[in-house]
């Protein structure tokens, strides 16, 4: 069996090592940091099947996840929408899903190189899954923060205020602990408050800030990323890339997780077939791209257009009118978006 190497171990990198080691294809993960550790994610994955998981042989490492089964939409202060989702999500915190991917992928005999950061330069055998790349043109800033005594309303609360939305959902069963996590386009820089409430407030959120106020924040928790490109990402040539390295779907859809695993089970077979000697690297490379594409094309244009409707002051109206009149086809946007 010929070795294949993967770069960055986050859920699309772990989740491909862990079912490639199942096949018997000896894997080398490189990650640039290390484990455990907190992750700008809203925790909540909407989308991802059991079959997926069980494909990726991690499905029992989510026996003990939380299963989500409502989301009530705020626009401002006002709440407009309260919907029983069509499938749960499942909810757990990234320090723990990223944990638990990185000891299953120990314990199945995969070699894993922490603090190490590789630079991009394509090659036979090499899989590009190192996340999302800082776009300096972006003005997307993504925050998270885990809070206690903040009290929570169903699974996940989704509140859009001016240019931004903000997801929170419970992180612990007891929902004594609540992960708040959101995505910005206008942010101030001023030392001090906690930026996360800051940017809250500036978004038009006033109830919301005054919520976490009244909570306890987890200062270890607090984690940002900003230069956030939505979207197809550019790949270099020669490449295999999986996971947001290859496209980034708006977070607003709780769907760039199951994304990432959904992009390493497209990329299996291939690679298996690759790892065996019955495929070239270029035909397993571009096979595994045509995959992506049409497993997430239609997926990714309807979300990036929603995304523009959310972050725009008459797109939002329009979405909270259709939102309180009962006329917005959640169902059918869920089933679309996941
Ligand atoms: C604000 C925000 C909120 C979100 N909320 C949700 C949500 O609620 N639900 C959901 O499903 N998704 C959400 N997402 C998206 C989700 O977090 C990602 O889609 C998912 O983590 C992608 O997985 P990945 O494995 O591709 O990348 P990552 O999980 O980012 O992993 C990439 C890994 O590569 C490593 N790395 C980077 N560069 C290198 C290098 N040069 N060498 C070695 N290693 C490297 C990194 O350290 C990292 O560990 C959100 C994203 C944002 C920005």
């Amino acid at each position: 069996m010929k070795e294949i190497v993967i770069v960055g171990g986050g859920l699309a990198g772990l989740s491909l090592g862990i079912a490639l080691l199942h096949r018997g294809v000896p894997v080398v993960l490189k990650e640039a940091g290390s484990y455990p550790r907190h992750r700008v994610c809203g925790e909540f994955m909407n989308g991802v099947t059991i079959q997926t998981l069980k494909n990726l042989q991690i499905a029992h490492l989510f026996d003990d996840a939380m299963e989500h089964s409502s989301a009530h939409w705020w626009v401002g202060d006002r709440c407009v929408l309260k919907a029983k989702l069509p499938r749960p999500a499942i909810g757990m915190s990234r320090w723990e899903m990223d944990e638990k991917l990185r000891k299953e992928f120990q314990l199945r005999g995969g070699q894993l190189m922490v603090k190490s950061r590789e630079i991009c330069r394509p090659r036979e055998g090499l899989v590009w899954a190192a996340g999302r790349e800082l776009k300096r043109e972006s003005r997307l800033l993504g925050v998270k923060a885990h809070f206690e005594g903040v009290k929570i309303n169903g699974s996940l609360e989704m509140h859009l205020g001016r240019g931004c939305y903000i997801g929170l959902t419970p992180v612990t069963k007891d929902l004594s602990r609540v992960n708040v996590c959101g995505l910005f386009t206008q942010y101030s820089h001023s030392k001090g408050e906690n930026p996360l409430i800051r940017a809250v407030r500036e978004g038009g959120l006033t109830q919301l800030a005054q919520r976490l106020e009244g909570g306890e924040i987890d200062r270890l928790s607090l984690v940002g990323v900003r230069g956030v490109g939505l979207g197809a990402q550019k790949i270099k040539d020669d490449l295999c890339v999986i996971g947001d390295s290859e496209r980034i779907i708006p977070p607003f859809t709780g769907n760039g997780m199951s994304m990432a695993f959904e992009a390493a089970e497209s990329a299996l077979a291939s690679l298996y077939r690759y790892a065996q000697g019955h495929e070239s690297w270029d035909q397993t490379r571009k096979e595994i791209s045509q995959r992506l594409d049409r497993r997430f094309q239609t997926r990714m244009s309807l979300a990036m257009k929603l995304h523009q409707l959310l972050i725009n002051p008459y797109g939002l109206k329009v979405f909270s009118v259709a939102a309180a009149s009962g006329v917005l086809p959640f169902n059918w946007l869920h089933r679309r978006l996941s």
